[in-house]
């Protein structure tokens, strides 16, 4: 039976920690190093791989300056585990996203637009008392609809609008919803009529990339574990994994702690990893390129596009570890699956 508690990250008896960080910790918190080592403008400077793109890790603090990053400790996050009731409650909404991601694929064809998918999106959320959780976030312009349409060179985060849909297009779709509270988020790409060879293997290896992640969770400890084979399994296809941005924990809000990357560094090991254990809840996005991993900011403050102009996949589902393993709370219902709303189905 699980119960909700909060993880604490990194473990406050953390016994592989040398000798030398735990005096330097200590130091840092008592206050003396700030003292000492006065805030100046390296204060609270983050890697780019650290920031992990949208969700960011609190600021290091760098009461050593610019050695800091050699010495210090990761930044200390928390993590929700949720009970069994808890995460019924996020099947609800995940079940929602679903049937979201339903309607998507009965409307995406050569000659429809973005905007007019997510019109009928947001619509279907009304009907089913789900409050859309992409409107109105917060940034240089609120967001301004209900789901995240990127189109061919687009990855994440763009925006829907009159654009029409050509055969030969894909469109990743991200949207998610709350339902009594709760959040669910998920994304796919969908081709659009017939696409080319390359690009249909574009998105076998990203909902592929995916599925593995989801199976490894079954009997991986840590993410890094998961995360390191995902990134080979990306490369063994000869794509390349998006850093700029991450998956995340998902209850409440949309965006909680844990960061999820799609890769692993010594430095996410070190600072950022963490245990797959019951009560976890994660949403697990894999952005893969078919170029260049790099990506740049079109002039509309939310769209996220390949600087190469080569074509992007992105899929999406929020998963919850229990006592059976991991659970897919965006897919659709299985036979037997008592929480399954009828009409979605
Ligand atoms: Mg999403
Ligand atoms: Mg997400």
């Amino acid at each position: 039976m699980l119960a909700s508690k909060r993880r604490l990250y990194p473990p406050p008896a953390d016994s592989y920690r040398s000798g030398l960080q735990t005096v330097i910790d200590v130091f840092s918190r008592s206050g003396m190093g700030s003292k000492w080592f006065p805030r100046h403008a390296f204060n609270e400077i983050r890697s780019w791989r650290e920031c992990g793109g949208r969700y960011t890790a609190r600021p290091m603090q760098r009461p050593f300056g610019i050695f800091s990053s050699f010495l210090q400790r990761g930044a200390e996050f928390v993590v929700n585990l949720r009970s069994e009731r808890e995460i019924a409650a996020m099947r609800r909404a995940g079940l929602v996203v679903w049937g979201a991601h339903q309607l998507a694929l009965s409307l995406v064809r050569p000659g429809v637009t973005t905007g007019e998918m997510d019109r009928a999106i947001e619509q279907f959320f009304l009907d089913h008392s789900a409050v859309p959780l992409f409107k109105g976030v917060p940034g240089k312009v609120p967001f301004p609809a209900v789901c995240c349409m990127s189109v061919n060179e687009e990855v994440v985060h763009g925006i829907p609008s009159d654009r029409v849909l050509l055969a030969g297009d894909v469109v990743s779709i991200d949207t998610g919803c709350s339902v009594g509270g709760w959040c669910g988020d998920s994304a796919v790409t969908y081709p659009v009529g017939e696409i080319d060879a390359d690009v249909q293997r574009l998105l076998d290896c990203t909902s592929g990339v995916l599925a593995l992640a989801i199976q490894l969770m079954a009997t991986r400890n840590r993410w890094s574990d998961v995360a390191t084979e995902m990134a080979k399994f990306v490369r063994d296809y000869g794509f390349t994994v998006v850093e700029n941005f991450v998956g995340h924990g998902i209850g409440r809000k949309m965006h909680e702690d844990p960061q999820v990357p799609n890769f692993c560094t010594p430095s996410f090991r070190r600072n950022h990893d963490f245990e797959l254990e019951s009560g976890l809840v994660i949403a697990v996005e894999p952005m893969v390129n078919m170029g260049s991993k790099k990506v740049r900011a079109l002039p509309d403050h939310w769209t996220q596009s390949t600087v190469d102009g080569r074509p992007s996949a992105h899929f999406e589902h929020t998963v919850a570890m229990t006592d059976n393993g991991p659970v897919v709370l965006t897919a659709g219902p299985a036979a037997g699956d008592a929480s399954a709303n009828e009409e979605l189905v």
